[in-house]
């Protein structure tokens, strides 16, 4: 049997990215998405990936969607925590519902789906999980106090866990992208974003498959060594 990979917003962007690279390394890869059916049935139709709809904002969701995964497909092996939102605006002008969506999707969903696959990976001795922070959980950023504190706390959380699961056998590692060519950087103007680009020593935004490159290397069996890191991938922008 294959090992079996969940990437959570596995459907599109990044995530989508991936997906097709675990698939390429011989996983049987889970991807999960929000709501966009209509991508994650292209996706599907494209790739062969599973796919499976849940919010992981949402505990009890978690808990049942990998639980169907695990009966379907058998026991996961590797967890890529990529699903994310931007809900952007100045802390004076944000909402108490903008702050909590993204608190609850970007971080309160690692530990949603941690606690899912955490005791049987324990029990195993064996596990591997991606979390993907960001360039902006590491050095801040105007008008996303939500977003870089949630990005922010999924390092501390990748370290505290590692500590966690080193003598289970499972490695809990993080990435922070810098600014990759996404539909979530879509929505960033164009006059900001070719400030952005100015700011970028190798000159260009990132791609999603420089990002699932990376995340390929962190779920082997290669790299068990490695945990409670942060790979920076981010063209030079942010050294940390
Ligand atoms: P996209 O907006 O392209 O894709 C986001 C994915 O997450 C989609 O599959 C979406 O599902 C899924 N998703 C969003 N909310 C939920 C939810 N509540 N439950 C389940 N799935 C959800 O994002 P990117 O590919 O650009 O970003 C991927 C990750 O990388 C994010 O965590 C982001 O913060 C991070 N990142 C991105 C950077 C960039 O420059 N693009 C830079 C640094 C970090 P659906 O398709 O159904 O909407």
């Amino acid at each position: 049997m294959s090992q079996v990979a969940i990437v959570t917003g596995g459907t599109r962007g990044i995530g989508a990215a991936i997906s097709r690279s675990l698939i390429d390394s011989g996983y049987t890869v889970a991807a999960s998405y929000g709501g966009d059916h209509e991508s994650a049935k292209a996706f599907h139709e494209a790739t062969g990936a599973h796919t499976y709809q849940w919010d992981v904002a949402d505990f009890e969701a978690c808990v049942e969607g990998v639980a169907k995964i695990e009966k379907e497909l058998g026991p996961v092996e590797a967890l890529i925590n990529n699903a994310g939102i931007t809900r952007d605006g100045t802390l004076h002008k944000m909402t108490p519902d903008r702050w909590q969506e993204v608190i609850q999707t970007n971080l309160s969903s690692c530990f949603n789906m941690c606690h899912a696959v955490i005791n049987g990976m324990r029990e195993r001795g064996y596990g591997r999980i991606v979390n993907i922070g960001s360039i902006n959980g590491q050095a801040g950023q105007y008008g996303q106090v939500n977003y870089a504190a949630a990005k922010s706390g999924i390092h501390g959380f990748t370290k505290a866990l590692a500590q966690e699961g080193a003598r289970s056998g499972i490695t809990v590692n993080a990435i922070a992208p810098g600014y990759i060519e996404t539909s979530m950087v879509a929505k960033v103007p164009e006059r900001v974003l070719e400030k952005i680009v100015a700011g970028i020593p190798v000159g260009r935004l990132g791609q999603p498959e420089e990002i699932a490159r990376a995340v390929e290397f962190l779920v082997s069996r290669d790299a068990g060594f490695i945990t409670g890191s942060t790979l920076s991938v981010n063209g030079g922008q942010h050294m940390y």
